[in-house]
């Protein structure tokens, strides 16, 4: 793709029309149905999506299991699956500017990021490779002279995968490539208001060369065809990214078919400022980071940092800091250089941020800053502090999905620490602090996927991610994650004569 000098003069270029991959080729939906999808940020029409329906679900679910059942994929070589990883990994990055692009136009959100994004991607893409080789299962020479025990790891199946608006390239690229790195095959359904990268991904998986059917796509709304994948007793596993209301129904309608559910769900993850951070170069970075923290993708984030827990004796201070700090950040059109943060996704997700401000107003917090939208084309909303917020009020609890920041005091560790563990949720975390006892302590004590030591939100393909309570089930990433796609094979070997039962 040629792409303007004037990033505003992108908004010109023909919409994306995308389309549902099924059994390799790219089809229309069988009704004839499409979807539009309009630039949140400048409301342009940046895509055209055939929407599936029901039967093209039932059409890409038929086709993955031909593809598992009867096709090459699962029986390869790891090192030959490996080696198509790598090669969509390198298209990956042959077309960042494109992906990027067209991820900016869809969702909002600066392209600058995109770009990190789809890098990031690209980086998933190459370890899931990495692990494709490195896969195997165990065996036990320690059950007696008669006996052998040899575990095979073998592909689940049938893979679903369901992903959520936000971060529609990086959350697909954190399950996709390491199901097919296990040899499964897939039905992805993106979100249905950001599809268009995970179509071009699609492109870019044809070209190079994965057999027909082991990676389907079908775009289309949750209750219709993500209910198809959920509930059909041909797919073998759900992984689902998506909020906790949606992964909770999920979960009850994959519950007939008893078929494996992993979960990546939401957050109102705390970041945790001891006093001491007062007086080191930790004060700017903790500063730096609860506003990084809340505003990163317009805190439309899973990881988020929505609270801060700030000790009180620097409470009044830090909280000053970061309202100075926020109001320098750069909000605006996601195409133009220097933007740090863009557009609201969807115009549901504005209403719903500031339906949580209005509330958080309601029950006495105070708006330190911010707290409305900004008056221009697209939909925008200025970063926000809420000050004077009590553990019990809805703006301490809700993930709000939005920049929206609350900030609570505590008065020591304990304090601290059943803060941190006050809500249902348990994603992620942040402790800051120079010394190291307490930040291991809490590190110790939170009930969170991910504690964060004196930074916020970094991510390692290295590193698994998921969450607990009702963040979610299961983990990604990591050098276990191809595994979570696969089933173990117990074969029990008996050598020589045996010993009959019946005497
Ligand atoms: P959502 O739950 O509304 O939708 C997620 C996906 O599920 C979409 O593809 C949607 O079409 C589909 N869906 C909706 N209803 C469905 C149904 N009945 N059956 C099957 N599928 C259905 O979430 P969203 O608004 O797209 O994304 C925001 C949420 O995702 C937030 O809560 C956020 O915290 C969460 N999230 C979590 C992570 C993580 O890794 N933990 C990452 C990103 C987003």
């Amino acid at each position: 793709m040629n792409l303007p000098t004037d990033p505003a003069a992108w908004l010109d270029r023909a919409p994306l029309r995308g389309r549902l991959l099924i059994d390799g080729a790219w089809r229309e939906a069988a009704d004839g149905r499409t979807r539009e999808r309009r630039s949140p940020a400048h409301d342009h029409l940046v895509a055209v999506y055939a929407e599936g329906g029901v039967a093209d679900a039932q059409a890409a679910i038929a086709a993955a299991r031909r593809a598992f059942d009867h096709g090459p994929w699962p029986r390869m070589k790891g090192a030959e699956r490996a080696r198509l990883l790598r090669a969509v990994a390198e298209a990956i990055l042959a077309r960042r500017h494109d992906i990027a692009t067209q991820e900016t136009l869809e969702t909002g959100k600066p392209l600058a990021q995109s770009l990190a994004e789809v890098d990031g991607a690209a980086d998933l893409w190459h370890y899931a490779a990495s692990l494709a080789r490195n896969l195997c299962g165990d065996s036990y020479n320690t059950l007696g002279e008669a006996t052998l025990g040899v575990v095979l790891r073998e592909p689940i199946g049938v893979v679903g995968i369901i992903t959520p608006w936000n971060f529609p390239f990086l959350i697909v690229s954190q399950k996709l490539p390491f199901a097919l790195a296990a040899g499964c095959t897939t039905v992805v359904k993106p979100s249905e208001v950001t599809a268009g990268s995970t179509l071009l991904l699609g492109d870019i998986v044809q070209a190079a060369g994965l057999p027909a059917g082991v990676v389907n796509i079908v775009v289309g709304t949750g209750p219709v065809v993500g209910e198809v994948l959920v509930s059909h007793p041909e797919v073998d596993m759900l992984s689902f990214t998506g909020s906790t209301a949606v992964g909770k129904q999920a979960v009850a309608k994959a519950a007939p078919t008893l078929k494996k559910v992993v979960l990546e769900l939401g957050g109102k993850n705390p970041q945790i400022v001891f006093a001491d951070c007062r007086d080191s170069a930790l004060w700017q970075a903790a500063v730096d980071a609860t506003v990084y923290g809340v505003c990163f993708n317009a805190g439309q984030c899973c990881n988020s940092g929505s609270r801060v827990l700030v000790q009180a004796s620097i409470a009044e201070d830090f909280t000053a800091a970061v309202v100075e700090r926020i109001q320098r950040v750069k909000v605006g059109d996601p195409l133009q250089p220097g933007t740090q943060v863009g557009a609201i996704t969807t115009d549901r997700q504005l209403a719903t941020i500031l339906g949580h401000i209005d509330a958080a107003r309601r029950d006495g917090a105070v708006i330190a800053l911010g707290g409305a939208r900004i008056d221009r084309v697209g939909m925008y909303v200025e970063p926000t502090v809420v000050s004077g917020v009590r553990p019990e009020m809805a703006i301490a609890r809700e993930e709000v999905f939005g920049p929206v920041l609350a900030v609570l005091p505590f008065n020591d560790l304990d304090h601290a620490i059943a803060l941190a563990n006050g809500t249902l949720y348990g994603l992620s975390a942040a402790v800051w602090s120079g010394d190291f006892s307490t930040c291991l302590q809490a590190a110790r004590r939170i009930r969170a996927g991910t504690v964060w030591v004196n930074t916020f939100l970094e991510g390692h393909a290295e590193l698994p991610f998921g969450g607990c309570r009702e963040s979610g089930i299961g983990r990604e990433l990591g050098r276990g994650a191809t595994e979570d796609y696969t089933e173990t094979k117990t074969l029990h070997m008996h050598l020589g004569p045996r010993t009959d039962w019946y005497v």
